[in-house]
């Protein structure tokens, strides 16, 4: 019998990891991308594999949250006058899922695929051989205030008893002693124990790529809009020929809509660009460090600190404006000695946030053989092995390990 056959479009996190488990399961798979694999989206993170997220992150529909975010005094999220009619319908899908009740459903779902989070990535960085990038030792969430953290802590605390995530609380002075760079007088920190931390997110997805490679799968750089239903399947051409599968996977992160809207479906996408920027010549940290009252992370990475920003919910050619990074870099100085700034420009790019807060993942609804991976938002990272393997167990016929039905592409 001839072995099945699939072009997987896009070479991040998420299809890097969706080739790899068609492979795995006798696929004969081509993987196409514009770029080399895993330098978009997947590169710029923070590199947390966040097995404690198990709830996404919803709208804040309280009102103080609200006048903060509208009088642009929050830096965790931004918005851009200009480009809010893009996000309008969006942003209301958004608003309308992050009710209490409906954001309780959607975290069951989101929690049942993240769990699966670091047992999936094991399995890959242990094929790949790429241990020295990852450490097992979780991430720290700092609070400025007594309440904040007192707040923090009670949701911790309903986490680990409805979801099994582990944490610590550490008091001012045992931060300072972890991270003895870090001033004392801070109240105090969330130890997340279960999370893993790479330093190097963009190599850890170029060493899933390798494993592809060495597995028989085949890597290509081509451009994914180019691609064309035929009578028996798809076709593309890429810079070594055209190409022919039965199936296509999209797995395009932010991308993936516009790709989609050529044939005919319409997925909302809230754009959540955020930035970086690396730091050397000064201290840095032995585990990555987030501060929720300025919205951003500091992630220790191979050679220098990294610092990412909150959400900026502005239109996709829109010219960078890293206003939230700036901020954020004023406030971690105060903390520690970041040295200087590496690059003059920061990176940016875009979380692909659903409106449901949930990927899609699944058959497309009109098309023969099109299949759906996309829209994993601020997690996608972390989720990329568990949902490759999710798809890779619908396009196989097989009795999936989660229940697909929450992500579902006809949802939308
Ligand atoms: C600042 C920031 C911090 C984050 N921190 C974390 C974190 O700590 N942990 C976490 O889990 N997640 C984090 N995320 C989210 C995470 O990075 C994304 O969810 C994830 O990388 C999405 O992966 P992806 O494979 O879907 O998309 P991408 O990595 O963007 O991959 C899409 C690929 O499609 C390719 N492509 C696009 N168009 C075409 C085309 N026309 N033809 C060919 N190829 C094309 C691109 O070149 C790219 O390689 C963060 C995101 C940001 C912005």
């Amino acid at each position: 019998m001839s072995r099945q056959s699939a072009i997987v479009l896009g070479a991040g996190m998420v299809g890097v990891a969706s080739a790899l488990h068609l492979v795995r399961r006798g696929w004969s798979v081509v993987l196409v991308d514009r770029r080399e694999p895993g330098r978009e989206t997947s590169y710029g993170n923070a590199g947390i594999i966040q097995s404690e997220a198990v709830r996404p992150y919803a709208m804040p529909r309280d009102l103080d949250s609200f006048v903060r975010i509208a009088t642009g005094r929050a830096n965790e999220v931004r918005y851009r006058l200009m480009s809010l009619p893009h996000h309008v319908g969006p942003l209301l899908r958004y608003w309308w899922h992050s009710a209490p009740a409906r954001h309780r459903r959607i975290t069951l779902a989101y929690a049942a695929i993240i769990a699966h989070a670091t047992s999936e990535h094991d399995v890959l960085i242990r094929d790949a051989d790429a241990g020295a990038l990852v450490r097992h030792d979780g991430y720290r969430l700092l609070h400025r205030d007594r309440a904040a953290l007192d707040e923090a802590v009670a949701i911790a605390e309903a986490n680990r008893r409805e979801f099994g995530v582990q944490f610590r609380v550490l008091t001012g002075r045992e931060l300072a002693k972890a991270e003895p760079i870090l001033k004392d007088d801070l109240p105090g920190a969330i130890h997340w124990l279960d999370p893993w931390t790479v330093s190097d997110p963009g190599g850890l997805v170029a060493a899933y790529a390798n494993l592809f490679c060495r597995l028989g799968g085949t890597l290509l750089r081509g451009d994914a809009q180019a691609l064309t239903q035929t009578s028996s399947g798809w076709t593309l051409a890429t810079e070594a020929g055209r190409i022919d599968a039965e199936a296509a996977v999209v797995a395009l992160g932010p991308w993936s809509p516009d790709l989609l809207r050529r044939f005919g479906y319409g997925f909302p996408l809230v754009r959540k660009r955020g930035y970086h920027r690396h730091y050397r010549g000064g201290r840095t940290l032995d585990l990555p460090l987030v501060d929720p009252t300025f919205g951003y992370a500091m992630a220790p990475m191979a050679d220098s600190l990294r610092i990412t920003s909150g959400a900026e919910l502005t239109s996709p050619e829109a010219a960078p404006t890293p206003v939230q990074l700036t901020r954020a870099e004023a406030v971690a100085r105060e903390l520690l000695d970041l040295g200087t700034a590496v690059e003059t420009t920061p990176w940016c790019g875009t979380r692909p946030c659903t409106p449901d807060m949930l990927p899609v993942i699944g058959r497309a609804t009109r098309h023969r053989g099109l299949w759906l991976n996309f829209g994993h938002g601020h997690q996608g990272f972390t989720l990329g092995p568990a949902t490759g393997r999710l798809l890779s167990e619908l396009m196989s016929g097989e009795a999936p390990a989660v229940d697909p039905s929450p992500y579902r592409p006809d949802r939308f």
